[in-house]
C-alpha cells in the first residue's frame, strides 16, 4: 500500500494572502524568520487578515536560517503558553521547517527529536492546532511537504524529520511574497525546484500520482526560471508554482543521491557554506550520468518532455545533461565544486568521509541506482574535477 497526502487546500494567485481574511479560529502564532516579510509589509498584512478575521494574534520572530534546536523548543514553549489553534508559518523554509517542528512539541512535549526522526514515525497531530504555510521563495516547497530539516548545533548534526503528519492543512502560494527575492537566490532555489522534479521523477518511489506533477514541474522551471533570474514578474510567478509541484511530487516519492550528496557537502568546507540549491545544480547532471544505467528510460522520457529529440535513451540522457549545464552557465552556476572555490587539499582530505556521509543520508534509498562509498568518492571527484563520469 502507497500513500500520496497533499495540503487539504492551496490558494494561489496574486492575492491570495487575503484568504486569511475568511480563515475560522481563535488563537493564531504567526512564526517569521530575520525580517523581510516585516519589512516588505508582508507581516502587516497577516496579521491585519487575522484580526479582521476575529483571531487573537501572537508572533514568533526571528527564526534563523537553519533553524535550531533551542528556537524549535522556544517556540514550542511559546505555543504551549498561548496556545493557538492555528499555526501559521510565513517566508523561506527555515521558518515554515521550524514552525512545524514546533507543532510537534506544542502537541507532545514529553517527544524528542530522536524519535521524530525515524522516518513517518509522528504521533497525531492536530490535536491542538492546525497547520498553515506561506513560502516567500520558490524552491524548497516546504508548503506541501512532509519534510522538515532541523540542526543540533552543540551535537553537530541535522534532524531529517520526515511524516505525512507535517503535511501543512493549507498553503497559501501568493506570488507576490516572491518578488522579492535577489537574483542569485531566484537561481539557486529554481534549480533546487528543478533537481526535487527530476530527483522525483526517476526516484524509485515514483508513481502515476508524483509522475505528472514531476514533468509539469521540469518543463515549467525550463520555460521560466532564466526569466525570473532576470526579475520577469511573469516568469518570478510561473516559478513560484512550478517549485510548489515539484513539491508536491518529491514529498511523494522522496529524492535522490543529488540531494545526499548536497546535504553531506553543504557546511562540509572551511571555505563556506555551498548553498543548498548550488550544490544540487552542480551535481545534478553527473548523477544523472551515474544513474542513467538504470534510468536511461525516465531520463529520455523527461529529455522529450521539453522538446529534446534523439535517437536512443542515452542519447537523450546526454542531452538533458547538455540542457542542465546551459541552464547553469546562464545562472552564473559553476560547474565543479573547484569552480565554487573548494580548496583541492581540503577536498582530498575530506572526501572518503563525505561519501560515506552521503551514502547514509535518508534520500539514498530512493536513488534510481545503488551506490558504495567508494563509487560515491568517484562521483564526488568527478564534480570536483569536471571528469567525466564513467563507471
Ligand atoms: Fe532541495
Amino acid at each position: 500500500m502507497a500513500r500520496f497526502t497533499l495540503p487539504r487546500d492551496l490558494y494561489y494567485g496574486k492575492g491570495s494572502l487575503e484568504m486569511l481574511k475568511t480563515l475560522s479560529g481563535k488563537k493564531a502564532i504567526i512564526v517569521v524568520g530575520g525580517g523581510s516579510m516585516k519589512r516588505f509589509g508582508f507581516l502587516d498584512k497577516v496579521v491585519n487578515y487575522l484580526t479582521e478575521a476575529g483571531f487573537i494574534v501572537e508572533l514568533f520572530e526571528n527564526v534563523e536560517p537553519d533553524p535550531s534546536v533551542e528556537t524549535v523548543l522556544r517556540g514550542a514553549e511559546a505555543m504551549r503558553t498561548f496556545e493557538p489553534d492555528w499555526i501559521i508559518s510565513m517566508g523561506g523554509g527555515s521558518p515554515i521547517d521550524a514552525a512545524k517542528a514546533m507543532w510537534a512539541f506544542y502537541e507532545y512535549p514529553e517527544t524528542s527529536f530522536e524519535d521524530l526522526c525515524i522516518p513517518f514515525n509522528f504521533p497525531t497531530l492536530r490535536q491542538k492546532a492546525k497547520f498553515l504555510a506561506i513560502p516567500s521563495t520558490s524552491g524548497t516547497a516546504t508548503e506541501v511537504t512532509a519534510f522538515s530539516v532541523i540542526t543540533d548545533y552543540a551535537k553537530g548534526i541535522k534532524y531529517p524529520l520526515a511524516d505525512f503528519n507535517i503535511t501543512p492543512d493549507i498553503a497559501i502560494v501568493d506570488p507576490e511574497l516572491a518578488e522579492t527575492m535577489p537574483a542569485m537566490l531566484t537561481a539557486h532555489t529554481g534549480m533546487d525546484a528543478l533537481t526535487h522534479a527530476v530527483e522525483a521523477y526517476v526516484s524509485t518511489l515514483n508513481s502515476p500520482f508524483t509522475d505528472p506533477l514531476a514533468i509539469k514541474a521540469i518543463q515549467m522551471v525550463f520555460d521560466y526560471l532564466p526569466d525570473s533570474y532576470k526579475g520577469d514578474k511573469m516568469a518570478r510567478e510561473q516559478m513560484h508554482y512550478g517549485q510548489c509541484l515539484a513539491g508536491m511530487a518529491f514529498s511523494n516519492a522522496l529524492l535522490g543521491i543529488v540531494h545526499s550528496m548536497a546535504h553531506k557537502t553543504g557546511a562540509a568546507f572551511s571555505t563556506g557554506h555551498i548553498p543548498h540549491g548550488c550544490a544540487n545544480a552542480i551535481y545534478l547532471p553527473y548523477v544523472i550520468k551515474f544513474n542513467a544505467k538504470n534510468a536511461a528510460g525516465r531520463y529520455a522520457e523527461i529529455a522529450q518532455s521539453i522538446g529534446l529529440t534523439g535517437a536512443t535513451d542515452h542519447e537523450l540522457t546526454q542531452k538533458l545533461c547538455d540542457k542542465i549545464d546551459e541552464y547553469n552557465a546562464k545562472l552564473s552556476i559553476p560547474k565543479t565544486l573547484k569552480e565554487f572555490g573548494i580548496q583541492e587539499e581540503e577536498f582530498k582530505e575530506k572526501v572518503a568521509n563525505i561519501a560515506a556521509l552521503a551514502v547514509g543520508d535518508a534520500c539514498t534509498g530512493s536513488n534510481p541506482r545503488t551506490i558504495t562509498p567508494a563509487e560515491m568518492e568517484k562521483l564526488l571527484t568527478c564534480t570536483y574535477y569536471g571528469t567525466e563520469v564513467d563507471f
